[in-house]
């Protein structure tokens, strides 16, 4: 028997829309990332990040003379924001994000990122970019004590069987040696004023001289050495769950000392480039590397309470987020959209990678949709 043609072709056309729809789905889901490197910088403004030099705080801060004439106003001033924080961020404004990646958190572009947390002090913000869980009920206080719950690291390496030294963190606070893990060794950490063994002459040196160049606190080493000794990891174990964490611009600020902030700020710019070149010369990493980078909470946004961070002052709960991906097509500054919370980075690490963290814990922040849109 005949059968009319045109519905026989409308049906085949059917078919073949139906199947290139799944097809299309199926690449989309496909993901380049198999390395996660995530960077926190500890009590890092939006402010500056955004808008470079405050000269308020300058202002407050400088005791001898007029602040036009301190070093830190030639490096850094210029007349606009814009202009501002790409004196302080060269290649973070230059470069990465406008041609590799996106950050998210300028309130002057109706962009939000915020804690969960109501302490707005450091243990908490970690635990909760850690855990992807806010528990005000149980971490209170900044004491040097194992988290009380499961990390997102943790659970990468599970996940991934991965051997101890592929999931590392390196930090300048020695706290962030037990914020990063629930059991004692799930992690290779190098925290705070520890020895780094490593084969290296130049390492070694290295190592011992962070015991003789002291910064003012007992419990936080230069970001210099963190730096070199997380570099040092990474080229010679080539890890694929990687934790940097810099420390001093927040002690700076404690101290009231704008001038070093800035510093710090700038000096971690560097790092971020010389970072990015070592990835891009690397082929296990190039193309094939998440990097998100945050803080842990923010400050007060006036001249007088820039310097501190708690419960009391508000602004303190306002951060920032930059994701530079082969998954995710975003560009520049994120403008208007939902606020992201901070407990969404623990899945959103995960999501990059193919894996569902609310196996682990369920209550966590849901991955951030936006930087997956195509
Ligand atoms: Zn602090």
């Amino acid at each position: 028997m005949m059968t009319n043609p045109i519905p026989q072709l409308a049906k085949r056309l059917a078919y073949l829309t139906a199947a290139l729809v799944l097809l299309d789905c199926g690449l989309a889901a496909e993901r380049k990332t198999e390395n996660l490197i995530l960077i926190t910088l500890d009590g890092v403004r939006y402010q500056e990040l955004f808008g470079g030099l405050d000269l308020e705080i300058l202002k407050a801060t400088t005791t001898d003379g007029k602040p036009e004439d301190t070093k830190t106003y030639k490096r850094f001033w210029a007349e606009t924001p814009v202009q501002r924080r790409k004196k302080l961020m060269p290649f973070f404004w230059g470069e990465w994000m406008h041609r590799h990646g996106s950050v998210a958190g300028n309130p002057q572009k109706g962009s939000v990122v915020r804690l969960a947390n109501r302490l707005h002090f450091s243990y908490p913000g970690y635990s909760e970019i850690l855990t992807g869980h806010a528990r005000d009920d149980l971490i209170k206080s900044n004491d040097k004590v194992l988290n009380p719950n499961p990390t997102v690291l943790e659970f990468l390496r599970h996940k991934l069987g991965l051997q101890q030294k592929q999931v590392a963190a390196f930090a300048s606070w020695d706290v962030i040696g037990v914020a990063v893990q629930h059991e004692s060794g799930a992690v290779f950490t190098n925290a705070g004023y520890e020895t780094y063994a490593h084969p290296d002459p130049a390492v070694q040196s290295m190592s011992r001289l962070q015991f003789e160049t002291l910064t003012p606190w007992d419990t936080v080493r230069h970001d210099e050495y963190t730096f070199r000794f997380a570099m040092a990891h990474l080229k010679t174990h080539q890890p694929r769950i990687f934790y940097l964490s810099l420390g001093e611009t927040d002690d700076w600020a404690h101290e009231k000392r704008y001038d070093r902030v800035l510093a710090a700020i700038a000096r971690f710019d560097s790092f971020f480039n010389e970072l990015w070149n070592w990835l891009q010369d690397n082929s296990q990493y190039r193309d094939k590397t998440t990097l998100l980078i945050t803080t842990d909470h923010g400050r007060g946004d006036i001249a007088l309470n820039w310097h501190t961070h708690n419960a009391q002052i508000r602004d303190a709960k306002n951060t920032w987020l930059a994701v530079i991906s082969p998954d995710s097509s975003l560009r520049g500054e994120w403008t208007g959209g939902e606020p992201v919370v901070m407990n969404q980075i623990a899945a959103t690490l995960c999501h990059f990678i193919d894996l569902d963290y609310s196996e682990q814990n369920p209550k966590a922040g849901k991955p951030i949709a936006r930087l997956f849109e195509k």
